[in-house]
């Protein structure tokens, strides 16, 4: 599964990422090919260089426009919780930030389609994803609210800002069967969901408390 190019890139930090994976599994990550992908993915390459050496920590970190790139921990714990049912074919992912979570999704997709709002964000992505030589991803600049209706049904969403409650035009263009991981609430009291759309309905499974930023409207 995991791409023969991302092997080669960052080995001088496999240690540390080796321990971040230790970590995640103390933390209660199990699915094994999640631990897989994140032991081999340099997660260094998508933060600034002075913050490389901080890359493994379980923590968020800045990069930049007020963004951050999501902790290992939630990274690992959201494509969990959407690769219930094993490797998905489209995915959709809103907010692309640096795209630490789009390479990882890609390892277990046929494709993502993943949007985001600021686009010098989105351009450090593209560049990311381009050195790694990841190439079953496409991007575009748009406010996430809308989805990306031109490429639905998507059996796999995965959400990475918190909004009020889920937009509408999400869950319309989620597959039968499909599910999407999605943080929901305000700053201060947001909470991991999964939705899984059924025949009837939609039906919605809550996990743990989260801190996201802010799911905003519009584009920059
Ligand atoms: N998975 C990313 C998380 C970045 S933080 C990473 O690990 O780097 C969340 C991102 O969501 C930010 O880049 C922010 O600009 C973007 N975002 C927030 N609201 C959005 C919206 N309505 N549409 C698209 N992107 C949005």
């Amino acid at each position: 599964m995991m791409n023969q190019s991302l092997q080669g890139i960052g080995m001088t930090s496999r240690r540390t990422r080796e321990r971040m994976v230790n970590r995640l599994i103390e933390q209660g990550i199990r699915n094994r090919k999640v631990l897989d992908v994140m032991r081999d993915l340099p997660r260094h390459i998508f933060v600034d260089e002075a913050l490389a050496s901080r890359a493994y920590e379980d923590n968020p970190l800045p990069i930049g426009y007020n963004q951050t790139i999501s902790q290992p921990y939630i990274v690992a714990r959201m494509t969990e919780l959407l690769l219930k049912q094993g490797n998905l074919t489209k995915v959709l992912e809103i907010g692309t930030g640096c795209g630490y979570q789009t390479a990882i999704l890609a390892q277990f997709a046929e494709h993502v389609y993943t949007v985001e709002r600021i686009l010098p964000l989105q351009r450090k992505a593209k560049e990311h994803l381009w050195d790694l030589k990841i190439k079953n991803v496409s991007f575009i600049h748009n406010d996430g609210g809308w989805g990306w209706p031109e490429y639905a049904p998507f059996d796999g969403v995965l959400v990475s800002a918190a909004p009020p409650e889920i937009p509408e035009p999400l869950l319309e263009q989620m597959a039968v069967g499909g599910m999407m991981v999605i943080p929901i609430g305000k700053p201060g009291s947001q909470e991991l969901q999964r939705v899984t759309r059924t025949v009837n309905g939609y039906e919605i499974e809550e996990f743990e408390a989260v801190s996201f930023v802010p799911f905003l409207p519009g584009r920059e």
